[in-house]
């Protein structure tokens, strides 16, 4: 048979893809440097270090016995709790296997070949993916302190422009926008250009001038807002997050979605978890807590950091970020190195337990000082 080079069959945006590169999983570092994985510690993924709550766990182990049974593909518990909460339709509401699900099917209803999409420099590295594969072409807006330069983010608008991401706060950098920000930018996009806004870290965020993309709903048709139990509802192994958005963009994001997109476990666990607020309080104190942590650990070691309101920071070695992002590794420490966010020079570790700050603080130190 003649040899087949399917990679040049493939779809253009997917010839050149590289696939998302995730946090190393703590099982494949014990195996490169035989290390016990009881001794490793992740902070690589932006995961909840307190473990799932006991309401979701409980709400899991009730569902077992359902197995059997496919899920119900409307989620129709899940989005009336979520309207209750958010005070919006159900109808507005689309869940996903994850919030980059719906990063991917906002992208599938309106992009495809010279499509624009709009990102800002230093985000979340998803957008560009699910741009590429559906032969859209991502543009990059220069950051402005790290952050998201809305201004020139509407002023970077062109014909061909169909999706602007926005995320607040932003991943890796942790850096975030005001209400004032977020709406003059609001007023200023096209009403056919849609706006998502990845609020990923939303619960996290305590800033008075924080803005809450649901807000702003009612006025703009064309604006998307995604959350996810992954972070702060600590069920990132689940796979269940949410977009809000008119009717009409939902029922266009309804058509591309996957039946049974959101598993029976994870839609149970998410409906026990939406109103445990005390184990979402407790999520952030033990942040709060850590970054402060963090921060005066950076200071000592004379590291500059970036000011982030995520549950994870990124700091700066000038000159030996990914030497010292391995160094970490060999004594079992896992981080991110952000090098593919245009930050060669900068690592991002996620906010963990005090134990675990603690321990990743010492052997930072240690391949400082060695
Ligand atoms: C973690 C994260 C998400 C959420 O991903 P899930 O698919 O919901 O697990 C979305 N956007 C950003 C910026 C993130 O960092």
């Amino acid at each position: 048979m003649d040899k087949v080079e399917f990679s040049q069959l493939a779809n253009i945006g997917v010839q050149s893809l590289s696939p998302y590169q995730p946090g190393k999983p703590i099982d494949e570092l014990a195996r490169e440097f035989n290390l016990n994985p009881a001794d490793i510690i992740k902070l690589a993924s932006n995961e909840n270090p307190l473990g799932p709550s006991s309401k979701a766990i409980a709400a899991i182990t009730a569902e077992l016995a359902n197995l059997t049974r496919y899920p119900d593909g409307n989620g129709f518990e899940l989005k009336t709790a979520l309207s209750r909460k958010l005070r919006v339709k159900s109808s507005q509401i689309t869940l996903g296997n994850g919030s980059s699900d719906i990063l991917e099917f906002i992208v599938k209803c309106f992009v495809s070949g010279g499509d624009e999409v709009l990102v800002s420099q230093h985000a979340f590295a998803i957008y560009g993916l699910v741009t590429q594969m559906a032969g859209g072409r991502c543009v990059q807006i220069p950051a402005k302190n790290w952050g998201h330069d809305l201004e020139a983010m509407a002023r970077a608008v062109t014909p061909s422009t169909k999706i602007i991401f926005v995320t607040n706060p932003n991943n890796p950098t942790g850096t975030w926008n005001t209400k004032v920000q977020l709406k003059s930018f609001l007023k200023k996009v096209p009403s056919n250009v849609i706006v998502l806004l990845d609020e990923a870290y939303f619960e996290y965020v305590d800033k008075a001038d924080y803005p809450s993309g649901i807000d702003y709903l009612e006025q703009y048709t064309n604006l998307v807002v995604t959350r996810t139990f992954s972070k702060a509802y600590g069920l990132a192994s689940l796979r269940v997050g949410y977009g809000v958005c008119s009717e009409q963009l939902a029922d266009l994001m309804n058509r591309v979605r996957p039946p049974f997109n959101v598993d029976s476990l994870a839609l149970a666990a998410a409906v026990a978890c939406l109103n445990d607020d005390s184990y979402v309080r407790q999520s952030k104190e033990l942040n709060d807590q850590g970054l402060n942590q963090l921060q005066s650990g950076f200071d000592q070691l004379n590291l500059s950091w970036i000011p982030s309101v995520g549950n994870f920071i990124c700091f700066a070695i000038p000159g030996r970020a990914l030497e010292v992002f391995q160094g970490l590794l060999a004594k079992g420490v896992i981080i991110r190195p952000v090098a593919n966010y245009e930050m060669p020079d900068h690592l991002r570790v996620s906010i963990g337990t005090q134990v675990e700050n603690e321990k990743f603080l010492l052997a930072l130190k240690s391949l400082l000082e060695a």
